[in-house]
C-alpha cells in the first residue's frame, strides 16, 4: 500500500522548525505538487530555490532523518528550471514510493492549513501554533486541529465468491473494480457503517464483520477502515444507481486483475483471491 514505505518511516511529530536551504520542499498550486523528473523518479525541490518565500513555509514531517517542508504557491510564483507540477493521479505509481506518500500526506495538511485561516467561532484571523500541528485563534481561544474523516472499505463474501462494484462516473471517475465503501457518519460504529453503506449500495445484508486493516488516504483527507464481512442471507444485489454502475459476485478465479499495488482495496481483493 502506499504507506508501506518500509525501511523509510514516516515520522509525522510536529516540531516548530524554521526552514533551511538544503531541505526538502513540498510546493503545491492547488493540488498539483512541483516536481522534476529524471527517468523513472521523481524529485522534489529544495527550500533554497524559494527561499524569498521561506516566511510561507511550515515544517511538515520527517522521513527517517529528512525534513520537508510545505510551501503554498499561486500562479505567479516562478517555477525553478527543469520542475513541473503533476497531479494527485501521478502520484498513485511515481517513484520513490516513500516520497509520493510524503507528497499526499502533505496535500492533506496543506488542504487544511489552506482551509482554517479563519475562525469558525469568532471569524478572527487564526494564527499558526507553535506547539503542535494546529490553528489558534488569538481572540476566543479556540484551537483548530487537522480533520481526518474515518470512512469503511468492505469485502462481502459469500463462500468463493467476492462483491465488486463499479462507480457511476457522475459520482465518482475511478473506473477499476472496487469494493462497498463510505465514510462513518456521526454517531456511527465502524461496523455499523459497515452494515449501512453494504445495504445502501447493494441491499444485502452481511454478518461476521471483520477488522483488516487501514489507509491513510491523504487524496481524500480520510482514514480508511477495511473488513471482510459475510453475505447474510439473499445474494440478490439492488445496486444503488446514485453511486454505482454495477455490482457483481466474482469467484476466486474469475477476480479481474488489477495492476495497481497502492490501495487498501486492492490489497483486500488481492489477499482474497489468495486466500
Ligand atoms: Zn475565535
Amino acid at each position: 500500500m502506499l504507506q508501506d514505505i518500509y525501511p523509510a518511516q514516516l515520522k509525522i511529530e510536529y516540531e516548530s522548525k524554521k526552514p533551511y536551504e538544503g531541505a526538502a520542499l513540498i510546493a503545491f498550486n492547488g493540488e498539483n505538487a512541483l516536481l522534476r523528473q529524471d527517468n523513472d523518479e521523481f524529485f522534489l525541490p529544495c527550500v533554497s530555490e524559494f527561499y524569498e518565500y521561506r516566511e510561507k513555509m511550515r515544517f511538515l514531517f520527517k522521513i527517517n532523518d529528512e525534513d520537508f517542508f510545505l510551501l503554498d504557491l499561486d500562479d505567479e510564483c516562478p517555477v525553478p528550471d527543469g520542475c513541473c507540477f503533476k497531479d494527485m493521479q501521478y502520484f498513485r505509481r511515481a517513484k520513490p514510493q516513500y516520497k509520493a506518500f510524503a507528497v499526499v500526506t502533505a496535500l492533506h495538511i496543506n488542504k487544511f492549513y489552506t482551509s482554517c485561516r479563519y475562525c469558525g467561532g469568532c471569524a478572527a484571523k487564526l494564527k499558526h501554533s507553535e506547539s503542535e500541528r494546529a490553528m489558534c485563534c488569538p481572540s476566543c481561544g479556540r484551537t483548530f486541529y487537522p480533520q481526518i474523516a474515518p470512512s469503511i472499505i468492505v469485502a462481502v463474501t459469500d463462500g468463493d465468491r467476492l462483491l465488486l462494484t463499479k462507480y457511476n462516473s457522475a459520482h465518482n471517475a475511478y473506473k477499476k473494480y472496487t469494493l462497498v465503501a463510505g465514510y462513518c457518519e456521526t454517531g456511527e460504529s465502524a461496523e455499523q457503517t459497515v452494515r449501512r453503506e453494504v445495504m445502501e449500495e447493494v441491499g444485502l445484508r452481511v454478518k461476521n464483520i471483520r477488522y483488516y486493516k487501514s489507509q491513510p488516504w491523504g487524496f481524500t483527507g480520510t482514514l480508511l477502515l477495511g473488513y471482510f464481512a459475510e453475505l447474510d442471507g439473499s445474494d440478490k444485489v439492488t445496486v444503488d444507481e446514485s453511486e454505482l454502475s454495477r455490482a457483481q459476485w466474482f469467484s476466486r478465479s474469475e477476480i479481474p486483475k488489477s495492476d495497481s499495488d497502492i490501495s487498501l482495496t486492492n490489497e483486500m481483493i488481492e489477499y482474497f483471491r489468495n486466500n
